[in-house]
């Protein structure tokens, strides 16, 4: 160990999505020094370890840090994608965190950044490759690992796989596809939807395709989620509709009805009750192009991969030595307990807005620095645990809203949502509103169901298991 600590007000763990939001406005806002540490080599976290044909699902323009921008902000013309804004492909999202490091952070002087290296929560900073270990000593231990990814990559799956069966990670996909007839897709998350997609969108005939489907997902329409202005009365309906159902329904039932009517959630066969919500984001030709896949297998997880069948939980299927089977069971967002965000000497970053991790990192980090007690920074931030049941959609809408009201009280929150890259909304509420009609007209409609939206949630989650819907 080094004699002398190294010292910064702040140091943070994890130089994922989150620590770099975060320490971007930390680094924006004030004049802070940062030790940011990181086992990757490079920053981005998961984006690392993630399969060649990732992009994001959501648009470039809401994801990454807030002071530099993401792909140029084009609309795709062509594609699944047609009509949308631009999704960033990994390497552009690892490539965009490369930038801000080295041509912003490092050469400031402010920011110490340790790849390849690991922290522990006294502070001891290890390096992977030597051992060399020193200590942090820092006003504030930011902790950017509490809702890290877990990725096929780097997680083994749960199941057992002959010897003589060819079973591999999502990553290998486009470069073992060649030599199989059939492929079996193991995993309903997004992962297993982009490996479906990119095996239609490459040629693959619906018929070689199975999808082990042990739970269906509602997913989100990403025609709500754009941020042009061209989109901007859609936005204004998605919040309103969203709004609207949670104050007017009965049941919790009647909420996800109301929701799926008016386009808000869709689901891959509608007589199938969903039994998962992951913020999966999906254009309506995508969902298409899933509904088409030859064989959807609804018999539970995969227990095993014999020489000649797959063992699943409530059934078994055939299969061979023909069939590549592509491993996209990893759980994705881990589902850890929320905890208080500011808590004395520590920070532990978590959402708090739904399913936007990077927006909500950077607007803690900008409440750390405008704020100065941690009971007013933790009333303008309650966590909001990732959703896994469908039942967890409405549980992060109630906090989203309440937040959303709490911050609608800060005048310095709202300039600074107004000059936020990642939140869309805002700036495009002040020159919109005035010429969109549709858009006011939306917009009050979400107004006059906010308050009613979240007694009503209140009531229906209380009455509610906790579990699928009723
Ligand atoms: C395929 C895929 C696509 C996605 N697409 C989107 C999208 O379109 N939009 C969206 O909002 N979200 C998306 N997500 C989710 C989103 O990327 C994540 O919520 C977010 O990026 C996670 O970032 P993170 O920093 O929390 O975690 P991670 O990316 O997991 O980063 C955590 C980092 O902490 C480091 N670390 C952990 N422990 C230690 C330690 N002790 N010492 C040092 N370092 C440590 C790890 O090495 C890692 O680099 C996607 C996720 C996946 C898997």
């Amino acid at each position: 160990m080094h004699e002398s600590p190294i010292t910064a007000d702040y140091v943070i763990k994890g130089a994922g999505a989150v620590g770099m939001a975060f320490a971007d406005s930390i680094f924006t806002e004030t004049d802070a020094t940062m030790v940011i540490v990181d086992r990757h080599d490079r920053p981005g976290g998961h984006w690392n370890d993630a399969y060649p044909f990732v992009r994001l699902h959501q648009p470039s323009s809401s994801y990454g840090v807030n002071s530099a921008p993401l792909g140029t902000g084009a609309t795709d013309t062509i594609g699944l994608n047609a009509g949308y804004e631009e999704l960033a492909s990994g390497q552009e999202v690892l490539s965009h965190f490369d930038l801000v490091m080295s041509q912003t952070f490092l050469p400031s002087g402010r920011v110490h950044y340790f790849p390849m290296s690991e922290i522990d929560d006294e502070g001891v900073v290890t390096s992977l490759l030597s051992g060399e270990r020193f200590h942090v000593e820092a006003g504030r231990f930011v902790d950017g690992t509490h809702s890290a990814m877990s990725v096929p990559s780097t997680t083994a799956p749960t199941y057992t796989v002959s010897p003589e069966m060819t079973c591999v990670a999502v990553n290998e996909l486009s470069r073992r596809a060649p030599t199989f007839d059939e492929f079996v897709v193991i995993g309903a998350g997004k992962t297993g939807m982009d490996a479906c997609i990119w095996l239609l969108n490459n040629g693959a005939d619906p018929s070689q395709v199975k999808w082990i489907v042990p739970r269906d997902s509602w997913v989100l329409n990403r025609g709500n989620v754009q941020f042009g202005e061209a989109h901007f009365a859609r936005l204004c309906k998605s919040i309103a509709d969203q709004a609207e159902a949670a104050a007017l329904s009965d049941s919790i039932d009647e909420v996800f009805s109301r929701l799926e009517g008016a386009g808000e959630i869709s689901r891959l066969d509608p007589n199938v009750e969903p039994g998962a919500y992951h913020c999966a984001i999906l254009s309506d030709a995508e969902m298409t192009q899933l509904r088409s896949v030859g064989e959807i297998v609804r018999l539970g997880r995969v227990v095993a991969i014999h020489a000649d069948r797959m063992e699943l939980k409530r059934g078994e299927i055939p299969t061979s030595q023909n069939v590549l089977h592509v491993d996209c069971s990893a759980a994705g967002i881990p589902s850890h307990p929320e905890t208080t965000i500011f808590d004395g000497d520590r920070i532990t970053l978590q959402w708090v807005r739904t399913c936007q991790p990077t927006f909500s990192a950077a607007l803690i980090g900008f409440v750390e620095s405008a704020f100065d007690d941690d009971e007013t920074k933790n009333r303008l931030c309650a966590p909001i645990m990732p959703p896994t049941v469908p039942f967890d959609m409405l549980r992060v809408l109630r906090v989203n809203l309440a937040n959303r009201s709490a911050w609608n009280n800060y005048p310095n929150i709202g300039d600074w949502m107004t000059r936020s890259r990642l939140e869309g909304f805002s700036k495009l509420a002040q020159t919109q509103l005035a010429v969109d009609p549709k858009a006011a007209d939306h917009l009050e409609r979400y107004l006059s169901h906010v308050a009613s939206a979240m007694a009503n949630l209140d009531k229906l989650l209380a009455k509610s298991d906790g579990g699928v819907p009723q």
